[in-house]
């Protein structure tokens, strides 16, 4: 229960990649907020479900990340309620896929504010209380995407290599305040964003599903294999550790060897 007397907002976190950060923290002891969209039920027994775990406080978020206002709330709100924030996830995220000429300008624009200045947003409002503590841990899920690109994913390409740039550069501001920044870079993983993401690439690629899957998703990565989502939240729990304070401004993949090549 490392994180006995910290906080944590993981943005994105009633599915996937994000819910599997939220109990990872939650299992060692951390409040946490949590953050996203989905069916009220089903929030409500996850947040119920990481306070069971935690033995601590979990709230539930609805600030949608396109609106700077609502997510300054929501860091308020956390400060408030629940201290902190000591550990920051900038996770929520969404993708499309289109050539170019095709690329709608409104999904150009909503992945922009989601991926990438919902961020900004966070860190903007969070700094400070990691600062007057001397600790903070700020975590973005980037993507293999930050480092190689795919046809059809311009916005989601540019969004993802922009967030590494503010993560190098924030990590670069806060580096003497015992306060890290960092990238986490997951390959394909299983989630409801890739699913989604299937019948566009089938669509502009003119291959069948299994061929998506097979050949297009899996075939990145030398391993053959899904990330699985409790692999990507081991990577975020360890840079919360004290043994970790060495590693900030990194862009860490966890993508089966797909950036390797
Ligand atoms: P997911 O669809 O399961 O989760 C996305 C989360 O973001 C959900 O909780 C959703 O409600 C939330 N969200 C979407 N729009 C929002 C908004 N406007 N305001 C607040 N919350 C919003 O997908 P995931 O795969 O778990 O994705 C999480 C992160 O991981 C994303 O940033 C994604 O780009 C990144 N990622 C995913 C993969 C993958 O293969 N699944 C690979 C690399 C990076």
């Amino acid at each position: 229960m490392f994180l006995k007397s910290k906080t944590a907002i993981v943005t994105g976190s009633t599915s996937g990649i994000g819910l599997a950060y939220a109990k990872a923290f939650a299992a060692e002891g951390a409040s946490v907020m949590i953050n996203g969209f989905g069916d009220a039920a089903d929030i409500e027994k996850e947040r119920a479900g990481l306070e069971a775990s935690s033995g601590a406080k979990a709230l539930y978020s609805a600030a949608d990340m396109t609106d700077g206002d609502a997510i300054a709330t929501m860091v308020a709100e956390c400060h408030d309620k629940l201290g902190g924030p000591d550990i920051i996830v900038n996770n929520a995220g969404i993708q499309h896929v289109a050539a170019i000429e095709d690329f709608p300008v409104e999904k150009w624009n909503a992945i922009l504010a989601i991926n990438l200045s919902s961020a900004f947003h966070m860190m903007h409002h969070a700094v400070s209380h990691m600062k007057e503590k001397g600790w903070g841990r700020i975590i973005s899920t980037a993507s293999a995407h930050s480092l190689v690109a795919s046809p059809n994913k311009s916005a989601y390409v540019a969004a993802k290599h922009g967030l590494v740039g503010l993560t190098k550069t924030v990590a670069l501001e806060v580096a003497t305040h015992g306060i890290t920044v960092n990238a986490i870079s997951p390959g394909y993983v299983w989630t409801p964003l890739v699913e989604k993401q299937i019948p566009d690439t089938m669509k502009t690629r003119g291959l069948t599903r299994e061929q998506v899957i097979n050949d297009v998703l899996l075939d990145a990565q030398p391993t053959k294999q899904f990330v699985t989502v409790e692999q990507v939240a081991a990577l975020a729990l360890f840079l919360c550790r004290d043994e970790a304070a060495g590693i900030t401004g990194a862009n860490l993949p966890v993508d089966g060897g797909w950036t390797a090549q």
